[in-house]
């Protein structure tokens, strides 16, 4: 099946809500409509089949719409993180050659995007969700049907991957199908369930278990612009949530604002995109007596590869079991598997996994050594053959579920007159798990404080990745090869 044609198998299915946002409850047949509208609207101006459609907003139906209206149009759908700025963008726009950008009118205007701009990065049509598109896409003709095989890429997901600048994975329908397929083999849900979505829909955690799940279930989707702690713990009584997808800060913070008992129609709370604490895990499970279940995941698996059985046994501190139809192993620095406790690399091989990053022979070469999926994270096996994730190889921090790459916070600090080296590296905070932290050292006679360089990195970088904690430090602990000894400076 393709993508967009999931809520399709749902329209006799008028009584579920198909999408509830605000006070807008959308039904099946209201969002196939709404989908193959936008998908009309993108051919009309001109987009055809195999082109990157870039979209950027938080999370709305339009997100849906739109994300799934490009890839029934023959695009391919290039998902953007809202907190990126215009720099961050104009590298991916650039980068995956898009030739279309959608954008929420607030994040335009925050970005301030001009027309020419637009043009000069290879734009030729930039799309504002409001009302006026809304109304275009109703009027546009219906699309036109395109040949399209499960095995076409259909997503682009920007990521870092284990080094350097972000890169498109490329994912198919069938990448996508089969990892929501797993899942429903392994979670028995069923359509009568209640997804709450506040996770941002640009990243795969979201998407695929809180978007492409239910859809395909036939299941509500309680759509939340962001995670405000008071009213998601509001909706989640008020409107019945069966399902909740979130990271673990959202959780620790659930248990210091949660009362006992409060959650009485959900089913199952899932958590990823980071270490879930085992003591969060416990006292979770304890004060609010139903399942918190760990997952795990990464952008180039569609995403979800690990997970703890839903109605077996949950250890605390594991990642759970791989899905079915998934492998996993744990090997050493020559790819060979590892036995049962021994510490080295998760590497992954599946149908849910990427045929490797867009223009990227090398990276894609290395990430998929072997036909096996390289994480850069590194885990270990029990007896019962649960995962448990250890420590990371690749450079990467991650701030309640959104992850910063060290290296592009240390390339822009090395572009400010006074930084002669820089060293960026994660270290712990009660609430997110990891904050970022930057070692400086100055260029003689040069002065720039904390507020200078936060600032300096502010026109280039998403909030998220500047760094809270600053040490101007005379020199970096360096190995006798001169590379910087990070795991020292972690303390
Ligand atoms: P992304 O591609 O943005 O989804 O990030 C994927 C990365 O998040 C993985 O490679 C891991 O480093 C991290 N991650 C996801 N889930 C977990 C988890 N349950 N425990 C530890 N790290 C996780």
């Amino acid at each position: 099946m393709l993508l967009w044609q999931l809520p399709q198998k749902h329209r006799e299915a008028d009584a579920r809500p198909a999408l509830v946002f605000q006070d807008k409850r959308i039904s099946y047949p209201e969002l196939v409509a709404w989908i193959k509208a936008y998908a009309g609207l993108l051919q009309q101006m001109g987009v055809t089949p195999g082109e990157r459609v870039a979209i950027c907003s938080p999370n709305c139906p339009e997100f849906i719409y739109s994300y799934l209206g490009a890839i029934q149009a023959g695009a391919i759908a290039v998902p953007l993180n809202l907190m990126l700025t215009r720099e961050e963008i104009a590298f991916i726009i650039k980068d995956s050659g898009c030739s279309t950008l959608v954008i929420h009118k607030a994040i335009l205007e925050r970005i301030g995007l001009s027309p020419q701009q637009a043009s000069s990065l290879g734009l030729k049509h930039l799309v504002v969700l409001d009302e006026n598109t809304a109304a275009k896409a109703q009027a546009a003709p219906p699309p036109e049907p395109i040949a399209a095989s499960e095995d076409d890429i259909c997503v682009f997901l920007y990521t870092s991957g284990t080094t350097g600048r972000p890169k498109g994975a490329m994912l198919s329908h069938r990448n996508f199908m089969a990892d929501i397929e797993a899942m429903d083999a392994v979670s028995h849900l069923g359509p009568d369930n209640n997804f709450l979505c506040v996770l941002p829909m640009f990243h795969s955690f979201a998407w695929t278990t809180c978007v492409l799940l239910p859809l395909y279930l036939g299941s509500t989707i309680t759509i939340k612009e962001s995670f405000q702690p008071k009213d998601t713990l509001r909706t989640l009584t008020e409107e019945n949530i069966t399902i909740f997808c979130g990271v673990p800060s959202m959780y620790a913070v659930f248990l210091r604002l949660g009362e006992k008992g409060q959650f009485k129609s959900l089913r199952f709370a899932i958590s990823g995109g980071a270490p879930l604490a085992a003591e969060v895990h416990r006292g979770f499970e304890e004060k609010f007596s139903f399942p918190l279940v760990e997952g795990y995941g990464l952008s180039e698996a569609a995403p979800v590869v690990c997970l703890n059985p839903l109605y077996g046994v949950r250890k605390p501190g594991s990642i759970g079991l791989p899905l079915p139809g998934i492998e996993v192993k744990v090997v050493d620095e020559n790819d060979r598997e590892l036995p049962v406790n021994e510490v080295g690399e998760l590497v992954v091989r599946g149908p849910n996994v990427m045929s490797g990053y867009y223009n990227r022979p090398e990276e894609t070469a290395e990430a998929l050594k072997g036909g096996w999926l390289h994480t850069g994270d590194l885990a270990r096996r029990d007896e019962d053959g649960y995962f448990y994730i250890v420590d990371r190889k690749k450079d990467m921090i991650i701030l309640g579920g959104f992850n910063v790459y060290p290296r592009e916070v240390e390339e822009v600090l090395l572009t400010h007159p006074a930084v002669q080296e820089a060293a960026v590296v994660g270290v712990g905070d009660p609430l997110k798990g990891e904050t970022v932290k930057a070692y400086i050292v100055l260029k003689e006679g040069a002065t720039a404080d904390k507020r200078d360089l936060q600032e300096f990195l502010k026109e280039h970088l998403a909030l998220y990745k500047i760094p809270r904690l600053f040490e101007f430090v005379p020199e970096l602990p360096k190995s006798p090869t001169g590379k910087v000894l990070k795991k020292l400076l972690k303390g």
